[in-house]
């Protein structure tokens, strides 16, 4: 794996993974771009995740809500009064940071000035104002988890699919959050994509699906080629549990920049369908919620056995897409020895994850038969819809498979003179992870690479 965030940033930005945002004019501080081979690989985990969410299970309906909501979801969800990060100030330096991320809450963490405020809240969300009037009543706020979305939608998911306990609603989309202090990469950012997954069920049996959970999503994510070693649970307890949630679970991950939060597995109980929910005095619910005087759904669901409307309990297991792609990243890098004493660059991606699929490159650029031939496959391959399959006529293969075994391409396919003039049209296969370079003929090649990335 990666030790140092550098050597991460700068692979990102010289192979086009990740840029700094509005770059051209000073950049933009917790703010990045996701360019050429960052947007596959964003793509892919997404839709791993979204296979083992929706696709494998039988109980788990997708959804995507707006950005922009009515601010009375976040006056109703705890957002307006309580999403907010203590934030201290110096005197000396002027600098603003995160009271709980410094040393010493006396110290200023810039220039080391005593000389600072205490400790006071700071709501993370951004403000933003709907619709051609500005005034008192025209504001809302971007969105600081997609969560809200998905509890609003309760009732219209529920009649649209006759759901009953246990099921859930997936949604992946993005996140704004005004964070303090933005720092390392995109570890933590102020624009950002969740991937989120409100699970409902009976009171009572919350605890069972809490553990469920967190022992599924910790497997995702060892499916995804994160090391067991990498992988602790951090028990969230007393102060430090949100003041909706019964008890969270922490996966964090082993960032070069040390262990850290990379999801959340909280179990929110009857908390947020309860504040949004209109007669909320009918539920007789267990968490404590603001009076909600705007809502015209009731957020319940029937119990056939006890033949009564209750409002479920929920879990939610609450990923960071960009944290994810960090940890693959990470863990994915790779420096090697050669036995020839040089040395090599490798993402060793899963093969589902690899931004590119497979390359193809002729051994010469000039030669038509070669190129056709080339090209051919590249269609054949592309048309299996595995995911982006190259051809890149550079003309040096040797090049060809250092860059590629640099962004993590798992099979390299090289079309040279035997391919053209001996039967069967064999092609070499090059694998990055062994370097292994194996014939195909190429009638063969679609079977081998759809044998290669569904197995
Ligand atoms: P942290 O304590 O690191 O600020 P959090 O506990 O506030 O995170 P949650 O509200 O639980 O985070 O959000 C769920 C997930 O969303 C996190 O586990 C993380 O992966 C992701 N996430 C939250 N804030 C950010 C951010 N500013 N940048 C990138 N990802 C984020």
């Amino acid at each position: 794996p990666a030790k140092t965030m550098d050597e991460l940033v700068s692979l990102c930005k010289r192979r086009g993974f990740i840029f700094q945002g509005s770059e051209i004019y000073g950049g933009m501080q917790g703010a990045y771009d996701y360019g050429p081979l960052g947007i596959e690989l964003k793509n892919n985990l997404k839709a791993a995740w979204w296979r083992s969410m929706v696709y494998e299970r039988d109980d788990v309906e997708g959804l995507d809500a707006a950005i922009i909501q009515n601010k009375h979801v976040y006056k109703y969800s705890g957002h307006e009064d309580t999403f907010t990060d203590p934030m201290v100030d110096c005197h000396e330096c002027k600098s603003r940071m995160r009271a709980d991320h410094m040393k010493d809450i006396k110290v200023c963490d810039n220039c080391g000035s005593t000389n600072v405020t205490a400790p006071r809240d700071f709501n993370l969300m951004f403000k933003t104002n709907v619709g051609p009037m500005v005034n008192e009543e025209s504001y809302t706020y971007l969105r600081p988890e997609t969560a809200q979305g998905i509890f609003t939608n309760f009732k219209n998911v529920v009649d649209s699919t006759s759901r009953t306990l246990p099921f859930g609603i997936a949604q992946i989309g993005k996140s704004f959050r005004n964070e303090i202090t933005p720092r390392n990469f995109i570890f933590r950012v102020r624009e950002f994509e969740q991937m989120e997954l409100e699970f409902f069920c009976k009171p009572g049996e919350d605890e069972k699906w809490h553990e469920f959970w967190v022992g599924a999503r910790k497997q995702w994510w060892l499916d995804q080629g994160l090391a067991e070693e990498n992988i602790e649970f951090e028990y969230v307890t007393g102060d430090d549990l949100a003041h909706y949630s019964k008890s969270t679970v922490d996966i964090l991950y082993k960032f070069p920049h040390g262990f850290e939060e990379l999801e959340g597995v909280a179990n929110r109980t009857d908390y947020d369908l309860g504040s949004h929910t209109k007669a909320q005095e009918e539920f007789g619910l267990s968490a404590k919620v603001k009076k909600n005087e705007h809502s015209t759904a009731k957020l319940a669901i029937r119990d056939l056995e006890e033949n009564k409307w209750e409002v479920p309990f929920c879990i939610e297991p609450s990923a960071g897409l960009d944290r994810g792609l960090l940890a693959v990243m990470t863990e994915a890098y790779t420096e090697e020895e050669l036995p020839n004493g040089s040395s090599r660059t490798v993402l060793k991606f899963k093969p589902h994850l690899a931004p590119i699929k497979v390359a193809i490159m002729p051994l010469k650029k000039n030669k038509p038969e070669i190129v056709a031939l080339a090209k051919e496959l590249k269609n054949k391959l592309q048309k299996l819809g595995l995911g982006r399959i190259l051809y890149e006529n550079t003309g040096n293969v040797g090049k060809g498979y250092r860059r590629h075994d640099e962004v993590g391409t798992p099979i390299c396919v090289t079309v040279d003179f035997d391919s053209i003039e001996q039967e069967g049209a064999p092609v070499t296969v090059r694998d990055r992870d062994t370097m292994e370079q194996i014939v195909v003929p190429a009638a063969e090649l679609p079977a081998y690479v759809i044998n290669y990335f569904i197995n």
